[in-house]
């Protein structure tokens, strides 16, 4: 059966926006979207949901999670002025979790992501296949990247070896909505040898890859100079470490990662070369503002990469370096961020909602770098992408004829959002995941009017108390 969904304003996101709109959806598919006169005649027979002062957009991405680590919210927190001290207090309280505590806590995020008006993630997980179970459940859409670590080379192969057994067991939890994917952790984490046979088994059996890259100074000390905090780590487990001397993304072309054309989390520390490079291989960027703020790591370059059209998503990162996963935050605060020092630098004159989008690139002038970012191209990132970054751009991530119908509708009524002139600053300005009234994935209504309809919040919410209960103090 068809239903139309209709409100003031509708976000196609590849094409101009539309007031007075409507869209129809059969099945999992959206069928038509336009006039709301045009699309009303044209299924004369169909239920009309109207959702009057609100608007309709595609489904926002969450280019980089950790949804098992929900129960880690707030957990970290001491330990948040030494990176390397936060990663091993996680890495060490993370074993107290059984296969049921994983799921709860994967669960929990993925209901938190589902009334964000999150519908997909690409989510980074050390039991995938965990993951794609609390996916199926809430009923997002995903790529669960399994990780692999293993700093020592001589272990390379057996390493592998887990991994590719982790993935047979993820692969029974594919369906149309949930793929498995491979994380080789960090260059810090994973030797070189390791992530040269990740990215071959990447290629040959055609699983995305993702790996955290240019995250910190102290991956940078490692990288260029073989000193700092990842070196003494290295160090004292009697693993022999000879620095390349040459960036992070250099490394990972070096090793063959770039030719899986990965989607690489965070890239603070990238200079031009490197935005060249992953300009070059095709590679995505998961941008995550508000993670890198939090644990002090700096400012990505997000206008330089919209400018520079290199492909990027906006990521939440753990909620225990957030501390939400709410896509609309996460947009702000990457428009807001990427303006800090755009005063000293030529000004971009357009007015709200001048860029043409449907393409997805923006004509910028000259002076490429500090361009003022917009909130079309910050909307743009959240969505079409994002969804570029999981490669599934061809199913989700824009409103149009013959795509899934993931989408999600924000409440525009509110007195925080009032006046209105331009819907794309309100929403990313003045709205946040709070403001979402519908989520819907594949067709399917996950969550509606402050309700999840796929799980029980109120069980899980106390079990994830009595997981967190299980390493407090540790
Ligand atoms: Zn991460």
């Amino acid at each position: 059966m068809t239903v139309i969904y209709s409100a003031r304003w509708l976000l196609p996101i590849v094409s101009p926006m539309l007031e007075d709109s409507a869209l129809a959806i059969d099945g999992s598919t959206i069928v038509a979207v336009g006039p709301r006169g045009e699309i009303v005649s044209a299924f004369p027979n169909s239920p009309i949901e109207d959702f009057g002062q609100a608007a309709i957009l595609p489904g926002l991405i969450n280019a980089h999670s950790h949804l098992e680590l929900t129960v880690m919210r707030g957990f970290l927190e001491r330990e948040e002025s030494d990176f390397s001290a936060w990663l091993r207090k996680l890495t060490s309280a993370r074993p107290a979790m059984t296969p049921e505590d994983l799921i709860v806590s994967a669960t929990c995020g993925a209901i938190e992501a589902a009334r964000a008006g999150v519908t997909s993630v690409g989510d980074s997980s050390s039991s995938g296949a965990h993951t794609m179970q609390a996916l199926r459940r809430v009923g997002l859409r995903g790529i669960v990247y399994q990780e692999s670590f293993g700093p020592a080379p001589e272990r390379a192969a057996e390493n592998v070896a887990q991994l590719c057994d982790q993935i047979g067991g993820m692969q029974e939890y594919e369906n149309d909505l949930v793929r498995a994917g491979v994380s080789p952790h960090s260059p810090y984490t994973v030797s070189a040898t390791q992530l040269e046979i990740i990215s071959r088994l990447a290629i040959d059996e055609k699983l995305p890859l993702m790996v955290h890259a240019a995250e910190s100074q102290a991956e940078k000390l490692l990288l260029l100079e073989g000193r700092g905090a990842f070196a003494e780590g290295l160090n004292k487990r009697g693993i022999d470490w000879d620095a390349p001397r040459i960036s992070t993304i250099a490394y990972l072309q070096r090793h063959g990662v770039l030719d899986t054309r990965p989607l690489l989390a965070h890239c603070i520390n990238v200079d031009d070369n490197d935005l060249d490079l992953i300009k070059q291989s095709g590679a995505a960027i998961a941008h995550c503002p508000k993670s890198n703020a939090k644990l002090g790591h700096g400012c990505a370059p997000f206008a330089q990469f919209v400018s520079q059209g290199i492909t990027v998503g906006l990521g939440s990162d753990s909620v225990a370096s957030n501390n939400t996963c709410d896509i609309l935050e996460e947009a702000r605060f990457a428009t807001l961020l990427a303006r800090l020092d755009w005063g000293s630098s030529p000004r971009v004159s357009k007015g709200p909602g001048s860029f043409d989008l449907s393409d997805g690139i923006v004509e910028l002038p000259d002076s490429r770098k500090n361009a003022l970012v917009t909130a079309e191209q910050a909307l743009f990132a959240a969505t079409v992408g994002g969804a570029r970054a999981l490669r599934i751009e061809n199913r989700v991530g824009a409103l149009a004829k013959g795509m899934q119908a993931d989408i999600v509708v924000v409440d525009l009524s509110s007195a925080h959002q009032q006046p209105i002139s331009n819907p794309a600053a309100t929403l990313v300005f003045s709205s946040s995941g709070r403001d979402v009234l519908l989520t819907m994935v594949a067709g399917k209504e996950i969550y509606r009017d402050g309700r999840v309809s796929t799980a029980s919040e109120e069980e899980l919410r106390i079990r994830l108390t009595e997981i967190r209960s299980k390493f407090e103090g540790t």
